[in-house]
């Protein structure tokens, strides 16, 4: 998972996109980038680390032009390093004229890259993002296409999810896949300044306006002179005659103050909540979130309810993402880190305990453990999501199905091993109650995937 930024026309273009950036930094955390024109040629920094720790007030400083792209990492496709991290840059003669960030993944990677290196083509990273750039360029020089045709022509032939931003020294294209998996907002300034982000909470931090989605498989060019918008064609591309957002975004990944999909991720997972609660004939002592991601579900499960709500976990924000390191060991030893009881809290209660996933079982087991040992009489564990049992494809980095816990152990072998006294997901069904359409991915619930594998 990651977020994209773009800015365009603002003299200050590298120090909106970092604010934006920032903004986005739950999307990813392992590394950063952002490529700046001055009208002619992009000047790139990408390193390992957090948004404020690269892109300090001296280099952005440096950092000149008016056109700016960035992008937070979160590896999936490649490993943890600096040279797949994002953005990419394509040099001419002159220096780099190209630049492009993604967010999502592309199911015919190795296909389409064997493809291009058969041609000449050289690749310096394992990064989809790269991928993606140098098939455009590839059109463009060696097939005489237009910048246009060419992002047509990488939308026939690249399947998956993207949500991507393509800047050349004066113009920005925003690029997004047929499915609209991942989310793409965009708005402008009141200078007219065009912002493009991952999610509106970074285009309310710049000061956007107003929020549109970028269509699914569109195109905008954005040039000084106009804005150009060419939503999807049945002529040019396969017609897709429904979206699949990523339901997983509104559910655990996305900041609670963004919107996706026209939805307000807060409002869905205070209604997961009440869905949760309405389904539920355990009276609680106290609701308790798994912080910070399940704490809306709790609200909304204790307003149907009508039972007290408490923060009992307090979480250290100065550990880092546990779920992706890299050895159950450290993954174990990370949430133990991560969080702590409140003392004196727990003592004799009847507690319902709102998570919104299990993926390997890692956080859940501990917690309850904790919860036990401060002394709760009964822990009962609700699940804002239905069971994970298959592995995305699509960007949200959910391990290989056998390492799921849910593709391998039936629900109550699930609550045995997490120590927990009764544990209930919410079903799909009433998960999609809680939306406003049906034009969602759940694949990795269902096992229904919008885009054929391989
Ligand atoms: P696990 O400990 O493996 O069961 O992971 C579940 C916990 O990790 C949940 O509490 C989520 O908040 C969080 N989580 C779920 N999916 C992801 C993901 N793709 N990346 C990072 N964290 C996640």
């Amino acid at each position: 998972m990651c977020g994209i930024i773009g800015v365009f026309n603002h003299k200050g273009a590298a120090e909106l996109a970092a604010l934006g950036m920032f903004a986005e930094q739950h999307r990813g955390q392992e590394s950063c980038g952002m490529a700046v024109s001055d009208g002619k040629v992009f000047t790139l920094r990408k390193k390992m680390g957090l948004v404020k720790q690269v892109f300090t007030p001296e280099i952005l400083g440096k950092m000149k032009g008016k056109v700016a792209i960035g992008h937070v990492r979160y590896p999936t496709k490649g490993s943890a390093t600096a040279y797949n991290s994002q953005p990419h840059t394509v040099e001419s003669l002159y220096g780099a004229t190209y630049a492009l960030a993604s967010n999502g993944d592309v199911v015919n990677y190795y296909e389409v890259k064997e493809e291009l290196e058969r041609k000449g083509v050289y690749f310096n990273s394992e990064n989809d993002g790269e991928l993606i750039l140098k098939y455009i360029i590839y059109q463009i020089q060696a097939e005489g296409m237009t910048i246009v045709e060419a992002i047509k022509s990488m939308m026939k032939k690249i399947k998956g999810a993207y949500s991507t931003v393509l800047a050349t020294p004066d113009k920005l294209y925003m690029i997004r896949d047929p499915y609209a998996i991942r989310p793409m907002v965009w708005g402008k300034m009141k200078n007219g300044t065009v912002i493009v982000a991952s999610e509106s909470c970074a285009l309310d931090i710049i000061g956007v306006e107003n929020r549109l989605e970028v269509p699914p498989a569109g195109i905008i060019e954005v040039s000084e002179r106009d804005i150009k918008i060419f939503e999807n064609d049945p002529n040019d591309y396969r017609f897709y005659p429904e979206e699949r957002h990523c339901i997983f975004e509104l559910i655990y990944f996305s900041r609670p103050d963004s919107f996706h999909f026209d939805e307000n991720v807060y409002e869905v997972r205070k209604k997961i909540g009440a869905m949760l609660a309405l389904k539920d004939d355990v009276q609680p002592d106290v609701v308790v979130p798994v912080p910070d991601s399940a704490n809306f579900m709790a609200v909304g499960y204790a307003n149907q309810k009508n039972c007290y709500f408490s923060m009992g976990l307090i979480r250290n924000h100065y550990v880092g993402r546990t779920f992706i390191k890299p050895e159950q060991s450290s993954r174990d030893e990370s949430v133990s880190q991560k969080f702590s009881t409140l003392p004196n809290f727990f003592t004799g209660k009847k507690v319902v305990l709102v998570d919104d996933s299990i993926v390997r079982g890692t956080t859940i087991k501990q917690i309850v453990n904790m919860i036990r040992k401060a002394g709760a009489a009964e822990i009962h564990l609700r699940i804002g999501s239905p069971a994970v049992k298959n592995s995305c494809y699509y960007g949200i980095d959910t391990p290989n199905a056998t390492e799921l816990i849910a593709n391998q152990k039936s629900l109550e072998e699930i609550r045995d091993y997490a120590g927990a006294d009764s544990l209930k997901h919410i079903e799909l069904e009433d998960l999609l109650k809680c939306v406003k359409t049906n034009e969602y991915c759940h694949a990795c619930f269902s096992g229904v995937y919008p885009i054929k594998l391989g």
